[in-house]
């Protein structure tokens, strides 16, 4: 992607500056662009924790308190300059970030909202009490005018003041908004668990996004207590909590000239109606209710819409043109079932270099030792409520080798599964893998080495092809910090590139390197099996859980699927597969497990399971002896 063309954008916001030059009331450059800019700090913050990671904070005021008292209270108790105190108000706005989103977050649900809501009114009732520190309900007035070396910045300048902040907060947004946590928002919104069984924690990001906008709030909470040089009690209510989301959710979420759009309507709403102050209220929840109803994407997703549509008009001709010559083959063509020879080779190379990971000693596939288990299960057991699941199941995989799992439907095998890659917590046994005992988190199995895929294909249907294998990279990112996104260092630049190219190998690999920029939900139902392999490859496994990969596919694709699995064997990888097309099963299994009624019925290679008399009688019901050979034969 061409990093540059990103921030033209930014540019719409040049007639903002200008504005000074024609209007020479200070009210309305001081008193309200500057009041714009500081809100659209807090809204652009708001957005990274509202609408990029899906919690709701109603304790922006408060975060909004901190940062303007201490920049405040160290002005006039210890005469710092003002300049000095913006850096000590970010800190400490982000540490009550912190104190709030590592509680709170840590649980799914309201609970972000509900301590937020306390939190706005404990910041209200510690600032009313403490008259020493903070003056109490009558604020602090000894706001220090300010300067930059001898220009000063009152009036006219305070507005280019909070315009160059407000800028600066934009673009530090877009930086994380636009790399591997963009995605990380994204692919958690739309598939939490899958999100976290690629390796993304939940909770890092969720964090990482509060405590981010706590920072900016912090900014602006230094900048707000110019705009009337008083600092009290009054101007931090909940009304202002809910204001802020307002603001988000009437401009339109994860936009930056949404969050422009938001803060414009509510600062100027009120000042062109001051005779209908008393309706104030019930205009905005007005407004925020047809929004809700009508405008989900806010005013900036009608303006997007509209500009969709126009543009769809002037192009319609030359489309009518393009689709007459060049015909689609896209989606519900016939997969095509392996890729092309010349790639394929190319990309199992690859494949072969990269997915060879160094595991403890003990299980290396060395010599003597490599029928050592990779993965053990002993007495893996779960219970739901009185359904025992899954009973005492014992299970090896050994390195380098392909395990297949069948049993009846119900048997208890993605069970299984979910307890291997950390979705269900087992009610009894043990699990290790390379010789350590296994468990914690999806994202932390992940990391250990284990990769799945889901019966339910469970993708980022809105992302591209190639994020959600990009998504499984994650772990790829892991010593690129903050900062190195702030500044778009070279280090966060060549990862985000070797990612890419890696991603499109792994695509390639799978057949569908043609398709990386096609939203994953356009795919037919095969073809997403196959993404949701490159997504587990991503992760670089040595162990790689298949639940079903080939229901509900077609013979083409299903070729497709047992070429892979081959190739991936060739890499090094194992391999613990669900299937219930036998046939698949018999082709590419060194050894064979056979559940019932979440117990192990047989174990043994694809010869042997194929003439178990119990296996048999699992499948179909009756002993072997009434079968006719036939269908005996078929198991
Ligand atoms: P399969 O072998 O077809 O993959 P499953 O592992 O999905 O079977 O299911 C095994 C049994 O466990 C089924 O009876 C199923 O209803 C039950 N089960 C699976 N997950 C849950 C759950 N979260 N809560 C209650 N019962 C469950
Ligand atoms: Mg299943």
């Amino acid at each position: 992607m061409m990093p540059f063309r990103r921030y033209i954008p930014l540019l719409a916001l040049l007639p903002f500056v200008l504005v000074p030059l024609f209007v020479s009331d200070t009210y309305i450059v001081h008193g309200v662009l500057a009041k714009v800019c500081i809100y659209v700090i807090v809204v652009a913050g708001l957005d990274l924790v509202s609408g990029y990671s899906g919690d709701i904070s109603v304790g922006h005021a408060g975060l909004l308190a901190v940062g303007a008292y201490t920049s405040a209270i160290l002005c006039w108790k210890l005469q710092w300059n003002w300049w000095g105190t913006v850096p000590v108000s970010i800190l400490f706005t982000a540490l009550a970030g912190v104190l709030l989103g590592v509680p709170a977050l840590r649980l799914a649900g309201p609970y972000l909202a509900m301590t937020t809501i306390a939190f706005g009114l404990i910041v209200q009732t510690i600032v009313n009490e403490s008259e020493k520190l903070t003056k109490g309900s009558t604020g602090i007035t000894e706001i220090p005018r300010l300067r930059l070396g001898s220009l000063s910045l009152e009036s006219n300048n305070f507005y280019y003041l909070t315009f160059v902040a407000m800028v600066l907060v934009l673009y530090l947004k877009r930086q994380v908004v636009f790399s591997f946590w963009g995605r990380a928002f994204e692919a958690l919104k739309e598939n939490p668990l899958a999100a976290e069984c690629s390796g993304v924690s939940r909770y890092r990001f969720k964090l990482g996004a509060f405590i981010i906008s706590a920072a900016f709030t912090g900014l602006a909470g230094a900048l707000f207590i110019h705009l009337n040089k008083y600092c009290g009690p009054l101007s931090f209510s909940l009304q202002f909590s809910i204001d802020f989301l307002i603001m988000l959710i009437l401009g339109g979420t994860r936009s930056m000239f949404g969050n422009i759009i938001g803060a414009f309507i509510v600062v100027f709403v009120p000042d062109f109606f001051n005779n209908i102050a008393e309706y104030q209220l019930m205009i905005f929840g007005g407004l925020l209710l047809f929004t809700l109803y009508f405008l989900p994407g806010g005013i900036i997703g009608l303006i997007n819409l509209l500009a969709r549509s126009v543009g769809a008009l002037f192009r319609r001709r030359r489309d009518a043109v393009v689709t007459a010559a060049t015909p689609r083959t896209f989606p519900g063509e016939q997969l095509s079932p392996v890729p092309e020879v010349a790639h394929q080779d190319a990309a199992t190379m690859q494949l072969q270099a990269v997915y060879r990971r160094s595991l403890p000693a003990g299980t290396g596939s060395s010599g003597h030792e490599a029928a050592a288990a990779l993965l053990k299960t002993e007495e893996l057991t779960i219970a739901f409520g009185g359904l025992v699941a899954v009973n005492k199941l014992e299970l090896d995989v050994r390195p380098g080798e392909v395990h297949a799992l069948i049993g009846p439907n119900g048997s208890g095998k993605s069970t299984t599964i979910n307890m291997l890659s950390g979705v269900y917590r087992p009610t009894g046994g043990r699990i290790r893998f390379a010789d350590l005992p296994l468990g914690g988190a999806p994202h932390n199995i992940s990391r250990a080495g284990i990769a799945r895929t889901f019966q339910n294909v469970a993708l980022f249907g809105d992302m591209t092809l190639l994020d959600n294998v990009l998504v499984g990279l994650h772990h790829t990112f892991s010593r690129i910090t903050l900062l190195d996104l702030f500044t778009a260092s070279p280090r966060a630049r060549r990862e985000e590139r070797a990612a890419r190219a890696r991603a499109q190998l792994l695509l390639e690999f799978v057949g569908l390197g043609d398709l990386a920029n096609e939203r994953a939900r356009n795919l037919p139902y095969g073809k997403q099996r196959l993404l949701e392999i490159a997504r587990a490859l991503a992760q670089n496994p040595a162990l790689v859980l298949l639940d079903e990969p080939a229901a509900g596919c077609t013979a083409g694709e299903i070729s497709a699927i047992d070429k892979i699995i081959g190739k991936m064997k060739a890499a090094g990888l194992s391999i613990l597969l669900i299937e219930h097309h036998m046939d698949l099963v018999m082709n590419v299994s060194d050894r064979v497990s056979v559940l019932d009624f979440g117990q192990k019925i047989a174990s043994g290679t694809p010869a042997e399971i194929q003439r178990n008399e119990r296996v048999i009688s699992a499948y179909l019901g009756a002993p072997a002896d009434e079968l006719p050979p036939a269908a005996a034969a078929a198991v």
